[in-house]
């Protein structure tokens, strides 16, 4: 296939591919799909080899967020049924890291519901990232809080925080459909300081929500531009009692499709696949590994992800390996040109399963691939364990 073979030399390039052609990959058939995880492969490997890194969530606080995302269990009013409660104590926080750093994580991810952290939650979130840091040499911290305001991602950095992750979420056109209380220019402003404080930025997208290819194309499009170090692609969780309930419009081929085409836009950029993974790869999971060089390991924030033994079976049985902390994930060009922290880079929660800050989970049709998914609400469990409970954290 032309398009394939173009896509594969502008990705080993680091050129970016036209519109038209990130459109063409969403087209795709499904007597192509094998092809395009093949051509998408390849530009994965080049850049990051058959490692894959773990990345593990912390809820810090969950719920009782004010902000209406519609995607989201912790949103405003929301009747979900999620475990809520309000700040961990650090060493609480350092507990539950410590379970994902033993079952292989590199990076924990600090989330926080609300519309973004007051002077006092940057104190807090200061406490906790000493917490982890003294207990794991290496570890990286990534913080995802919400909109910062001025001066606030500098004090994260000053903290210890290698990274801080805010996503887009969906296109410019669509943002006000999903959100109302605040707007994609503010969450472009948050990226930007976080950019600029010399954080690694970590920004993405939640597919599944009703948007339409080109509502797709752009999101990618416009993350590129931002640089983000790290892209965390969700996949809607339609939690039972969100205004995204019985958006169920996912099938595992559209999901490797969107893979496909975010790895071709960017091609030398962390690729997670966040939240969704179960839910709507289901059995497909490990030919996405072939695209995305970065997963979550165990729970979501609000939901519960499969084991985190059955993630490191999965990552072996596929001929992966599990990047150590003595790896530096992102290529090298990338590293020196500075941003970010080096072997740490990017990321933070984009892990929205159907929770949490400003990334978390999503949902719905697409476009000119769009097929009618059978709803797999028995695939979605809401998180009972780890964080904010006394029962042991999945990792
Ligand atoms: S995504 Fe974040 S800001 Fe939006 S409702 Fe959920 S917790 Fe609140």
């Amino acid at each position: 296939m032309d398009l394939l073979n173009t896509l594969v030399d502008k990705g080993l390039r680091r050129e970016l591919p036209t519109r038209e052609e990130a459109l063409a990959v969403l087209a795709t058939s499904d007597d192509d799909l094998l092809d395009v995880v093949a051509a998408a492969g390849k530009v994965r490997r080049h850049w990051f080899g058959r490692r894959v890194k773990l990345n593990y969530l912390v809820n810090l606080k969950s719920g009782l967020c004010p902000e209406d995302c519609s995607y989201c269990s912790q949103r405003l009013g929301s009747d979900t049924g999620i475990l809520k409660y309000t700040w961990l104590k650090p060493e609480q926080a350092s507990q539950a890291a410590a379970a994902g750093l033993a079952g292989g994580a590199k990076r924990v991810c600090l989330v926080a519901s609300g519309r973004g952290p007051t002077d006092r939650d940057i104190d807090r979130v200061a406490g906790t990232i000493k917490a982890i840091k003294d207990q794991n040499e290496g570890v990286e911290v990534c913080a995802c809080l919400g909109l910062l305001s001025d001066g606030q991602a500098e004090r994260l950095r000053e903290a210890g925080a290698d990274a801080y992750n805010h996503n887009l979420n969906t296109s410019e056109s669509t943002y006000g459909d999903i959100t109302t209380t605040h707007t994609y220019a503010d969450r472009v402003d948050t990226v930007t300081k976080a950019h600029a404080a010399g954080l690694s930025a970590c920004s993405g997208l939640i597919a599944g929500m009703g948007e339409s290819d080109e509502d797709l194309v752009d999101v990618v499009f416009s993350l590129r531009e931002l640089d983000p170090d790290s892209v965390p692609v969700n996949f809607l969780i339609p939690v039972e009692g969100t205004p995204l309930a019985k958006e169920w419009h996912l099938t595992p081929q559209r999901c490797l499709r969107i893979l496909a085409m975010v790895r071709f836009v960017c091609p030398d950029i962390e690729v997670r696949i966040a939240g969704g993974r179960e839910v709507h790869l289901r059995t497909q999971q490990p030919l996405a590994l072939h695209l995305a060089n970065s997963i979550f390991l165990g729970d979501y924030l609000t939901t519960e992800g499969q084991a985190g033994q059955a993630d490191l079976e999965m990552i072996a049985d596929a001929g992966f390996e599990v990047e150590g902390t003595d790896q530096v994930t992102l290529p090298e060009h990338r590293v020196t040109a500075g941003g970010g922290c080096g072997s740490h880079e990017s990321a933070g929660c984009g892990s929205h399963d159907g929770a949490g800050c400003g990334s978390h989970e999503a949902g719905g049709v697409c476009g000119t691939a769009a097929v009618a998914a059978e709803p797999r609400t028995d695939l979605v469990a809401v998180r009972r364990r780890g964080a904010g409970t006394d029962l042991a954290p999945n990792a």
